[in-house]
């Protein structure tokens, strides 16, 4: 059966892996302009919401943009129409065109753009580079009859609970004895009312991001038999995983600079780019930023990277990298394009998943303002 999903259900699957509280406070992401309430028979991804890109959208029918840079970043005090901004926002909606920014959360998530630039670049053994968001933890334990152990075991896993590293469905597991008493009106999976039953049970503990809670524990009393499961929630003071702006990584072998400005070019297709020469001439250690690399200068000489590679420096910025000896490799705020083909991958994956027939396309237009001449 053929369906096509709605907005709504398309963002959900964007915010499941780049959920809103990541952004940066004040980051205006989410809907810009348009309704979510309506069914997308295509949904293209933009890097930036240019009029060329909205031609675009409207030519080839789309009804959702999902776009890393917001269209309005800066609070407007009207829409003039004569203006590029004002017929950009009349052409959205004139042909009923949504458009929602997924930015900063997409910056921050460990499925997002500065994962995808770190791989393109073959970092391993890659870290966050400055942190803005640390998950919670919790601990579950719950208590289940033995025969049903390792279903509610698998339900947790699966929903999330033990993920820990490499390793998934991480639980312990300890036997006891537990009592109740059914009382009137319920319909105990085991035992009579009025009667006080023992039954050989098992807790299984695991551990689990404050994030998925409601989740877990949804999946857990579906897959448990009674009708009161009990369980525990506790909150941890261990740390939970760090997610943040820009990752910090080693290259799979050491380069000379020039060597690596190659493969700077190679990896994100740029033909030209401006280098700010520090002191180290051989390169092991990097870091990226996608965007706005200035405030990321120190983060990347504390960390001990050999260079940064990002998209924007400010001159006195780059005076300052160079005084301090790091070397900067401003490849453009463009390379962040390849956003593009990686979130319509994980989209059209899960609206596959789900057997939706929503079609998701990437916008074709270069939207670098920047020609070398
Ligand atoms: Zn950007």
């Amino acid at each position: 059966m053929s369906k096509c999903a709605s907005a709504q259900y398309i963002i959900s699957l964007l915010e499941s892996f780049a959920p809103k509280k990541l952004a940066i406070e004040g980051d205006p992401i989410g809907l810009q302009v348009g309704s979510l309430n309506k069914p997308v028979k295509k949904v293209m991804i933009a890097l930036d919401v240019l009029e060329s890109v909205v031609d675009e959208a409207i030519e080839g029918k789309v009804d959702l943009i999902i776009a890393h840079h917001p269209l309005l970043y800066r609070p407007l005090k009207k829409i003039d129409i004569s203006t590029s901004k004002g017929k950009v926002i009349e052409k959205l909606i004139k042909n009923d065109i949504t458009v929602y920014a997924a930015h900063t959360n997409l910056d921050v998530t460990s499925l997002g753009v500065n994962e995808w630039l770190a791989d393109q670049l073959q970092l391993t053994s890659t870290e966050v580079l400055s942190t803005t968001y640390e998950d919670k933890l919790v601990k579950l334990s719950v208590f289940v009859p033995r025969t049903h152990e390792d279903q509610v075991r698998f339900a947790i896993g699966n929903a999330g609970a033990g993920h820990i590293g490499n390793y998934s469905h991480c639980s312990f597991s300890s036997n006891g004895i537990g009592t109740f008493t059914p009382l009137e009106g319920t319909t105990p999976f085991i035992g009579k009312q009025g009667e006080l039953e023992r039954v050989e049970e098992v807790k299984i503990e695991s551990i689990l991001p404050e994030s998925i809670v409601k989740v877990v524990v949804s999946a857990m009393k579906k897959a448990h038999p009674y009708e009161e499961v009990a369980y525990d929630l506790y909150p941890l003071l261990n740390k939970g995983e760090e997610l943040g702006i820009g990752k910090i990584g080693k290259l799979p072998k050491e380069m000379g600079l020039q060597e690596f400005v190659e493969h700077v070019k190679t990896a994100f297709g740029v033909s030209h780019l401006r280098v700010i020469k520090g002191k180290n001439s051989i390169i092991k250690k990097v870091a990226v930023v996608g965007g706005d690399g200035n405030k990321y200068i120190y983060p990347a000489l504390h960390k001990g990277a050999d260079v940064l590679v990002t998209g924007d420096v400010y001159y006195h910025n780059a005076h300052d990298a160079q005084e301090e000896g790091l070397t900067i490799v401003d490849a453009g705020h463009h390379i962040e394009q390849i956003m593009k083909i990686k979130l319509k991958d994980i989209l059209e994956q899960k609206l596959k998943n789900n057997k939706y027939e929503t079609v998701v396309v990437e916008s074709n237009i270069i939207t670098d303002p920047f020609t070398f001449m």
